[in-house]
């Protein structure tokens, strides 16, 4: 057991400082080994008017997944995904953004005006964080589905299949960020 806590540790410490261990097993029940949890940090400073859609916008991440959570950047912490209020088009920088890597997030008030939900819109954007690319089929049970939704469609959380995809990226804290910034662009 102390081996094998060892080895995790050695590993989370030799991709950085951002990955921490998974808490040990309460039991010696058989069991899989910890996964180690990626965090992430985000600044909301310049979010404006959506700080507090911001912040549910990554509790119902953090309630969605295990291997990856998203955690409002401390003072002076570094900062993996900006957020950004600004008069465009929702958009993000495409992830999976690693501990050691960043992204950002704009918080487009033109959909918002158009009446789309603002909770969704940051749970779509941070799903572009987490590298889940657009998936337009219209239906309001797909989160990355975005604007092809409609309107008036309040769906915050990521269907089964966006959540193991995610789970999937951040399976491993070696997998790399890609290195080309790629921008997705949310216009309806
Ligand atoms: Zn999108």
């Amino acid at each position: 057991m102390f081996r094998r806590t060892f080895a995790l540790v050695t590993t989370a410490l030799a991709v950085g400082a951002g990955v921490i261990a998974g808490a040990a097993p309460a039991s010696a029940a058989p069991a899989p080994a910890p996964a180690a949890v990626v965090t992430l940090t985000y600044d909301d400073s310049l979010a404006a008017e959506f700080k507090s859609a911001v912040a549910q916008g990554a509790a119902n991440w953090n309630a969605s997944v295990t291997n990856v959570r998203l955690v409002k950047a401390a003072s002076g912490q570094r900062v993996n995904i900006r957020v950004i209020a600004d008069n465009g088009w929702p958009r993000a920088t495409l992830g999976p953004v690693r501990p050691t890597g960043s992204g950002t997030v704009w918080f487009g008030r033109e959909a918002v005006n158009d009446g789309y939900n603002v909770v969704r819109i940051i749970t779509h954007e941070f799903g572009h964080s987490l590298g889940l690319p657009d998936r337009r089929t219209g239906l309001c049970s797909d989160l990355m589905s975005g604007s092809s939704a409609p309107v008036s469609c309040a769906n915050a959380l990521p269907n089964a299949t966006e959540r193991a995809q995610v789970q999937r990226n951040y399976a491993s804290a070696l997998v790399a960020q890609p290195a080309r910034t790629t921008i997705l662009v949310d216009a309806a």
